[in-house]
C-alpha cells in the first residue's frame, strides 16, 4: 500500500535522482482532478547529463560485452523486482492515469514483468549466421549492441509499454535513456529505481521527465543518442522520424489506430458480443489497438447493437482503486473534453449517438472533480464520419452495419490507419479471406487483444514503421558486422612489386 505519492518526482540520472530544479508541471489524480505531485522537468542540460551517463555506461560498465548468461541473471531479477513490486507500481500507476486499479495490478504489471523474462529467454537462444560457400572463406555475422536508445512512452500504459522498450533495450546490450509522458511520470519513476535495486547497474538504465517539446525533443535532437523507439501519437511520430531523419538514427514507431472489428453473422455472437465491449472499453478506452469501428453484418445488426448498447449501461463506473470498478476516468480533463466533444457533435457530424456523452451520474462527492465519463456508442452514417476516421482514444465505439463481405472489407480498410483488425466468424473461408485481404499489421480471429510477444506487433501505413517483438526487436537494438576470414593464407594482389 502507498502510504503517500511522491510529492516532487524528479529526473533519474547514472543511478540517482537527478536535478530537483526546472520548470514545475502538476501530477494529477483523474480521479479526483486533484493535484497530487509536482513533475520538475528536465531542461537540455539535464537531457545532456541522461545520455552522457548512458553513454559512458555503454562504453564503461561491462553491460554491453556481458557474458549472457550474466545479463539474462539481472534481467530474471528485474523480472522478479517488478512482480514484487506489483501493487506498488500498480497504485502510482493508478494515481496519475486512472485506469483500473485490478487492470494495472493483474494485466499491466505482469505483462511489464514478463517483458524481462521473455527478452532474457530470447538472448539465451541467439545465434548467427555462417556462409562458407566461397570456397577457403568463411563469412560469419555476429550481432552487437547499437549504443544509446532514446525511448519515448506514451501516458496510456506507461510500465507495460515502456518496460517492453526497456527490456528489449538492455537484453541485447544497449543502454537507454527513458521519457515518460509527462501526464503519467509516477510508475515510471518507481520503475527505474526497483530495476536498480534488481541489480542493473548505474547509468544503463536513465530517465527524463518533462514535456515532449522540451524534453523530448532535446533527446530526439542528441547527437549522443543512436535509436529511438517510440510509441505515441501519428503527429508526434512524424515530428521525432524527421529530426532523426536528418541525423540518420533508426526508429520504431508504433502510433496511433482506428481498428476495424468485422462482425460477420457466421460469428459465434455471444462471444463477439462480449470481445466488442472489451476491445473498446478496457483500458478506460485509451487503448492504440482498440477495436473502435465495429462492423457488424445487416442480418444480425439490430439485435447485436442492441445487446452491445444494453451492455455499456450497464458498466460499472468509478473509482479506479474499487476492486469492482469496470471504467474509470478518462486521463485528464482536456481528453476528456475532446472525447465529450466527438459525442457533442455527433447529429452534425454523421452520428446517431446510442448512449453515453455525459458525465455519469451517482458518483460520490469525493469523485465530483474527476474525468469520468459513461461509456459511448453511436450509429455512423458511413466509414467516412468524424468519428470513424480519427482516433478518438476513448471509451467511444462507432457501429456500421455492412452488407457482405467486400463491403466489410472496404469499410476496414478505408482508413489512414492499419494497426489491428478484428474478425468474427466461424466460417472458414470467409476468415482466410479475410485475413489476406485486411491492410494492418495485426489481425485477430475470433479472440481480442491477444498479443503474442514472440511475433510482430506494429502498424500498417500511418499506425507506424517498424515492428516489435522478439525477432523485430533483435534486429533494431543490434548491429550486425560481417566478419570474413580465409581458411588459409590468401594470394593478394601485389601493388608496386613490380
Ligand atoms: P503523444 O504523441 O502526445 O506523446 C507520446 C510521447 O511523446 C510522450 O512522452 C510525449 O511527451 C512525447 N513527445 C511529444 N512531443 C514530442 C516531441 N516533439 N519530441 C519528442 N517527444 C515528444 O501521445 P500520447 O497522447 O502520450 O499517447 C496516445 C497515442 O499513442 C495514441 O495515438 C495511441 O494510439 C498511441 N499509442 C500507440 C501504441 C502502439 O503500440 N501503436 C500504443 C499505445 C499508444
Amino acid at each position: 500500500m502507498v502510504e503517500r505519492y511522491p510529492e516532487r518526482v524528479t529526473s533519474f540520472v547514472a543511478g540517482r535522482a537527478w536535478a530537483d530544479r526546472g520548470s514545475e508541471l502538476p501530477i494529477v489524480d483523474p480521479s479526483t482532478g486533484e493535484r497530487i505531485g509536482t513533475l520538475v522537468e528536465a531542461g537540455a542540460e539535464d537531457v545532456d547529463a541522461a545520455v552522457r551517463a548512458a553513454r559512458s555506461a555503454f562504453e564503461n560498465s561491462g553491460w554491453a560485452r556481458m557474458d549472457t548468461g550474466k545479463r539474462q541473471e539481472t534481467l530474471l531479477a528485474a523480472h522478479d523486482a517488478i512482480l514484487a513490486h506489483a501493487d506498488e507500481l500498480a497504485e502510482l500507476e493508478c494515481a496519475a492515469l486512472g485506469v483500473p486499479l485490478r487492470e494495472l495490478r493483474e494485466r499491466h504489471m505482469r505483462r511489464a514483468a514478463y517483458n524481462f523474462r521473455f527478452f532474457a529467454e530470447f538472448i539465451g537462444q541467439m545465434r548467427g549466421e555462417v556462409y562458407d560457400q566461397t570456397e577457403g572463406y568463411r563469412s560469419i555475422v555476429v550481432r552487437e549492441p547499437v549504443g544509446v536508445a532514446a525511448l519515448i512512452a506514451p501516458w496510456n500504459a506507461p510500465v507495460a509499454l515502456a518496460s517492453m522498450k526497456v527490456a528489449a533495450a538492455l537484453a541485447f546490450g544497449n543502454t537507454c535513456v527513458l521519457k515518460p509522458s509527462e501526464q503519467t511520470p509516477l510508475a515510471l519513476r518507481r520503475f527505474v529505481e526497483i530495476l536498480h535495486e534488481a541489480g542493473v547497474p548505474d547509468g544503463v538504465v536513465n530517465l527524463v521527465n518533462g514535456r515532449g517539446p522540451v524534453t523530448g525533443a532535446a533527446l530526439v535532437a542528441h547527437p549522443g543518442v543512436d535509436l529511438i523507439s517510440f510509441t505515441g501519437g501519428t503527429e508526434t511520430g512524424r515530428a521525432i522520424m524527421e529530426a532523426a531523419g536528418r541525423r540518420l538514427v533508426p526508429c520504431t514507431m508504433e502510433l496511433g489506430g482506428k481498428s476495424a472489428n468485422i462482425v460477420f453473422a457466421s460469428a459465434d455472437r455471444e462471444r463477439a458480443l462480449d470481445a466488442a465491449l472489451a476491445s473498446i472499453y478496457s483500458n478506460n478506452g485509451q487503448q492504440c489497438l482498440a477495436g473502435s469501428r465495429i462492423l457488424v453484418e445487416r442480418e444480425i445488426a439490430e439485435r447485436f447493437i442492441a445487446d452491445f448498447v444494453d451492455r455499456a449501461r450497464r458498466i460499472r463506473i468509478g473509482d479506479p482503486r474499487d476492486e469492482t470498478t469496470e471504467l474509470g476516468p478518462l486521463a485528464s480533463a482536456g481528453h476528456r473534453e475532446r472525447v465529450l466533444g466527438f459525442a457533442r457533435d455527433a447529429a452534425a457530424d454523421g452520428l446517431t449517438l446510442l448512449t453515453g456523452g455525459d458525465a455519469p451520474r451517482g458518483l460520490p462527492d469525493r469523485l465530483s472533480g474527476g474525468f469520468y465519463v459513461e461509456p459511448i456508442a453511436a450509429l455512423a452514417a458511413d466509414n467516412a464520419v468524424r468519428a470513424c476516421q480519427q482516433e478518438i482514444f476513448g471509451p467511444f465505439a462507432t457501429f456500421q452495419i455492412f452488407d457482405g463481405y467486400d463491403d466489410a472489407i472496404r469499410r476496414a480498410n478505408d482508413t489512414e490507419f492499419g494497426l489491428v483488425s478484428y474478425v468474427w466468424s466461424d466460417h472458414l473461408p470467409t476468415v482466410e479471406r479475410a485475413v489476406r485481404d485486411l491492410r494492418s499489421g495485426v489481425v485477430w480471429v475470433n479472440t481480442t487483444m491477444t498479443r503474442e510477444l514472440r511475433a510482430p506487433f506494429g502498424g500498417y501505413a500511418n499506425s507506424g514503421v517498424g515492428r516489435e517483438g522478439g525477432e523485430a526487436c533483435m534486429q533494431f537494438y543490434t548491429e550486425q558486422k560481417t566478419v570474413t576470414i580465409p581458411s588459409r593464407p590468401i594470394a593478394v594482389r601485389r601493388f608496386g612489386a613490380g
